[in-house]
């Protein structure tokens, strides 16, 4: 049966085949705490009766998530410790996450604001706090870039996003406005002229991140809205989650991101899962992720290269964790490991004077 709107309850997960009636009290309990949602574009990729499809494991609630270990945290990533003021998160010198919005069109099982995020998370900011948020921008002369997260910026109207970017564009010492966003992938009927407008601040450079974690995301219709983004000269760079079940192998994570590459989104960032809770299901190590992501070295075009991300528990931000090619060799030299795993020496400098 084709879905025709968002699935927000258990019921209606389990009416249209993607939760086991068998499951359906332990799906209550989690849906308590944490939000649900489901698009249809999404519902459409799950493949029924499959308990490790890999989009129904991003989706799908679990009772997994009902266990919450002692390592992980609320704020897994820090939020709160560097927010000035409501809607700003200001993390870094030169940038500030600007957090208009707290909901999302999917509700992602492994999302590390899950506390912060769904219908009944943080909401959106009141036209005084927002006023406070761009007062606070204003009155920062070294914000450089504003980054519109959340939630999902791409989930307010046109109308919105437009009234936020013109004034952003008013900020002279800001530069760069960048929207992370699910939104091409999930609900790609909603990226229309009026929106990719919207995305636009005049005289600023726009770009946009899109979220997404297994090639099967990249169906005819995101393709098409992820182009009319590009073709309306927005910039486009990838996200990734690296989720135990769901993109944990070679194969799968190399179409990943020569599909990004294809749609002409620069792969950007591969995260590390957060501490979030509830979500330990989808960890793996970082020694697990740092062979997956050296595995793409060579294997794939250097296009298709993302940066393997840490952001440090405790709001201490992004960290590269990918291993390293470079050790010390013998005799000042250094020793550079291939592709392969092939060791090769390569010389120190010489005095030339
Ligand atoms: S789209 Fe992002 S913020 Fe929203 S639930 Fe998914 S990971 Fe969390």
């Amino acid at each position: 049966m084709k879905q025709d709107r968002t699935i927000r309850t258990v019921g209606e997960l389990v009416a249209a085949g993607l939760l086991p009636e068998a499951q359906r009290e332990e799906a209550e309990r989690v849906a308590q705490r944490y939000a649900v949602a489901i698009t249809p574009a999404v519902a459409g990729l799950i493949e029924r009766g499959v308990a490790t499809d890999p989009i129904a494991l991003q989706f799908v609630p679990d009772a997994a998530e009902l266990e919450t270990r002692p390592e992980e945290r609320e704020d897994p990533i820090g939020d709160l410790t560097h927010s000035p003021v409501e809607g700003i998160v200001h993390r870094y010198p030169d940038r500030v996450l600007l957090k208009a919005v707290h909901v999302c069109p999917v509700y992602c099982r492994f999302c590390f604001r899950r506390e912060m995020v769904g219908p009944e998370g943080l909401g959106t900011l009141s036209p005084e706090a927002m006023d406070a948020a761009i007062g606070y921008i204003t009155d920062h002369p070294e914000i450089w870039e504003v980054i519109l997260t959340g939630g999902d910026p791409l989930v307010l109207s046109a109308r919105r996003l437009r009234e936020i970017t013109a004034r952003l564009a008013a900020i002279q010492h800001v530069k760069v406005v960048r929207f992370h966003t699910r939104v091409p992938v999930v609900a790609p009927e909603r990226i229309d002229d009026a929106l990719i407008g919207a995305l636009k601040a005049s005289g600023k450079a726009s770009y946009v991140a899109i979220h997404a974690n297994h090639p099967r995301e990249f169906t005819p219709a995101a393709q098409a809205a992820i182009g009319r983004l590009a073709d309306a000269g927005i910039v486009l760079l990838s996200q990734s989650v690296l989720l135990r079940g769901v993109n944990d192998d070679p194969d799968v994570l190399a179409a990943l991101m020569r599909g990004f590459v294809e749609m002409r989104v620069k792969p950007y960032y591969m995260h590390h899962p957060d501490l979030a809770p509830g979500t330990a299901q989808f960890r793996l190590s970082i020694a697990e992720g740092q062979a997956l992501v050296a595995g793409l070295r060579g294997r794939v075009s250097g296009l298709c290269q993302p940066t393997y991300v840490l952001d440090i528990p405790g709001g201490h931000g992004k960290a590269p964790i990918a291993a390293g090619n470079v050790t010390q060799g013998p005799d000042g030299c250094h020793a550079i490991t291939d592709w392969r795993g092939g060791v090769h020496l390569y010389p120190p400098p010489v005095d030339v004077a």
